[in-house]
C-alpha cells in the first residue's frame, strides 16, 4: 500500500479535482482526504478519521454506504457480461429490467427510459430530445429553455448554461442563448420583504409570463426547474408554486423538465419530487438516486406526449442520431436493480419522510432562533440553515466572510460533513436516506457547537 505522503505527493501533482481551487490545492493549502470505506451514514478516511455524512457524498449515496447487495450485484454482472452497447435493439436483462422498475416508479403518463452517465448527460440528451420534437412539429422557432436563476442543471457547455450559478459560469464563456432564466423560487431572499409567500408565487409565475410573453410563446420550448432547488440553496418551493407554473406552462404549450437528480427515489419523502408537488413533467432527468452512486447512471424519463413524436421523427428520418458508448451500461443497470429493490426493502422512502421531518423540526427548534441563523428549511432529508449577519436587518453575509465554510471545517473537526453552499452563508444537510433519529440528533447537536464556536 502507498503511504499517505505518496499519495498526497501524486494527488498534488497528478490529480486534476473538480470544484476545487487548484492553485491553493496544488500548494498544499487545502487538505487532502483519502476516503477508504463506508458503513451506513459513516465514511472513513486514511487518517483513522469516522465522520457522520450528512450530505450523502454529493446528495447521492441514499441506501448509505457498505451494502454489499448492490456490491455483489455489481460484481456478479461483470463476471457475467461487463459491457455491451444498448445501441440497435441491443440490451441486457439488467437494463431492460432497470427501466421497467423505474417506469413503475415514475409519474402518470411516463413512456420510457433513456441511460446515461451522468446528471449533466442527461440534461443534454434532454435539450436534444426537445429540438428534435419541435423540428418533427414543425415549429423550428419553438427552441428557447427557461431554467430558473440558483437552479443547477450540470457542468456541461448547454448545461452549464442551464444552471443559474455564477460560480459555474465564470469564465468559461458559456452560450447564453437559447437559455433564458427567471426568478427563483427563493421565497427568504424575496425581493419585497412584506410579501407573503402566495403573493410570491405570483410573482414568479408572472415573471415567467413575462418572460415568455416579451420573448414570444412560439420560441419557448421548455422550462426546467428542480422540484426543490438543490445546489442553489436548497429551497423548497413557495406555497403553490408548482401548480402555479405549470398553468403558465401549460397556456403557452411549454413543455416541463423535472430535474429530480436529486430529489428522485424518495429523498423527499415520495418517490418522485414531481408527485410531491403535483407537478406534471414531461421528461424528468434521473441520476443519484437511481444506483445510490454505487455505479454512474442517469436517465431521462420521456412522457407520453413526447415519446409519439420521437417515434414519428423516426419514422420520417431515420434512427435517431444520439447515443453515448455507455448508455445502458450493464454494470450501471444491475446496480441500479439491486439499489432500488433495498430502498423497497428497507422502506427508504417513508423513512425519508417521517425521519425527515423530525430532522427539520429538530433543526429549527435547535437553531431557528440564533442571532445568526435567517432560516431554516427543508423537505424530507434535505435542510437548509442560512445564516445572516443581522436577523431583524436582513442583512447578509458577504462571500468573503466564508461563514459556510468556516462552519463546514468546525462541523467536520467534531466528526460531521456538511456542505456548505456555493452562496457561502448556507449549510446544506441531505444525509442518506438510512438515516434514524440518533443520527440526525448528532447531526443536529454538533451542528448547534459548531455555530456556537464559529458565530
Ligand atoms: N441536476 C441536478 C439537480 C443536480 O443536482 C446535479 C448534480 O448535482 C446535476 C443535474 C448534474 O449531475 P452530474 O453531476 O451527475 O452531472
Amino acid at each position: 500500500m502507498l503511504t499517505n505522503d505518496q499519495l498526497d505527493k501524486w494527488d498534488r501533482e497528478n490529480f486534476f479535482h473538480p470544484s476545487t481551487h487548484l492553485a491553493q490545492h496544488a500548494r498544499g493549502e487545502t487538505p487532502t482526504r483519502i476516503v477508504t470505506g463506508g458503513e451506513g451514514v459513516y465514511i472513513e478516511d486514511r487518517d483513522g478519521n469516522k465522520l457522520l455524512d450528512a450530505f450523502a457524498g454529493l446528495y447521492c449515496v441514499n441506501v448509505g454506504y457498505g451494502r454489499s447487495e448492490i456490491a455483489e450485484a455489481i460484481a456478479e454482472q461483470a463476471k457475467e457480461l461487463a459491457y455491451y452497447h444498448a445501441y440497435v435493439g441491443h440490451g441486457t436483462e439488467a437494463s431492460i429490467t432497470l427501466a421497467h422498475m423505474v417506469l413503475e416508479r415514475a409519474p402518470a403518463n411516463m413512456s420510457k427510459v433513456y441511460f446515461g452517465l451522468s446528471g449533466s448527460d442527461a440534461n443534454e440528451t434532454n435539450i436534444k430530445l426537445i429540438w428534435y420534437y419541435n423540428n418533427i412539429l414543425g415549429r423550428p422557432e419553438k427552441k428557447k429553455i427557461i431554467s430558473r436563476w440558483r437552479g443547477y442543471h450540470g457542468s456541461g457547455v448547454m448545461t452549464g448554461s442551464l444552471t443559474g450559478l455564477a460560480a459555474f459560469h465564470n469564465k468559461f464563456d458559456l452560450p447564453r442563448a437559447p437559455i433564458l432564466h427567471t426568478e427563483a423560487p427563493y421565497y427568504f431572499r424575496r425581493p419585497k420583504a412584506d410579501m407573503t409567500e402566495a403573493q410570491f408565487t405570483a410573482h414568479c409565475a408572472a415573471e415567467l409570463e413575462a418572460l415568455i410573453e416579451r420573448e414570444g410563446a412560439d420560441t419557448i420550448a421548455a422550462f426546467i426547474g428542480e422540484p426543490v432547488l438543490g445546489t442553489g440553496g436548497i429551497v423548497p418551493p413557495p406555497e403553490g408554486y408548482w401548480a402555479a407554473i405549470q398553468a403558465v406552462l401549460d397556456k403557452h404549450d411549454i413543455l416541463l423538465v423535472a430535474d429530480e437528480v436529486v430529489t428522485g427515489f424518495g429523498r423527499l419523502g415520495s418517490m418522485f419530487g414531481s408527485d410531491h408537488y403535483g407537478m406534471k413533467p414531461d421528461l424528468i432527468t434521473i441520476a443519484k438516486g437511481l444506483t445510490s452512486a454505487y455505479a454512474p447512471l442517469s436517465g431521462s424519463i420521456v412522457g407520453d406526449k413526447m415519446w409519439k413524436v420521437l417515434e414519428q421523427g423516426t419514422d420520417e428520418n431515420g434512427p435517431i442520431g444520439h447515443g453515448w458508448t455507455y448508455s445502458a451500461h450493464p454494470i450501471g443497470a444491475a446496480a441500479g436493480v439491486a439499489n432500488l429493490k433495498l430502498i423497497d426493502q428497507l422502506g427508504l422512502v417513508g423513512n425519508a419522510g417521517s425521519t425527515g421531518k423530525y430532522f427539520n423540526d429538530a433543526m429549527k427548534a435547535a437553531l431557528g432562533d440564533h442571532v445568526h441563523v435567517g432560516d431554516v428549511r427543508g423537505e424530507g432529508l434535505m435542510c437548509a440553515v442560512e445564516f445572516v449577519k443581522d436577523r431583524e436587518q436582513r442583512t447578509f453575509f458577504d462571500a468573503s466572510d466564508k461563514v459556510g465554510a468556516k462552519l463546514a471545517t468546525a462541523l467536520v473537526e467534531r466528526g460531521v460533513i456538511a456542505r456548505a453552499m456555493p452562496q457561502g452563508d448556507i449549510l446544506g444537510f441531505a444525509p442518506p436516506l438510512c438515516l434514524t433519529r440518533e443520527e440526525a440528533d448528532t447531526i443536529i447537536s454538533t451542528t448547534a457547537d459548531a455555530v456556537k464556536s464559529v458565530l
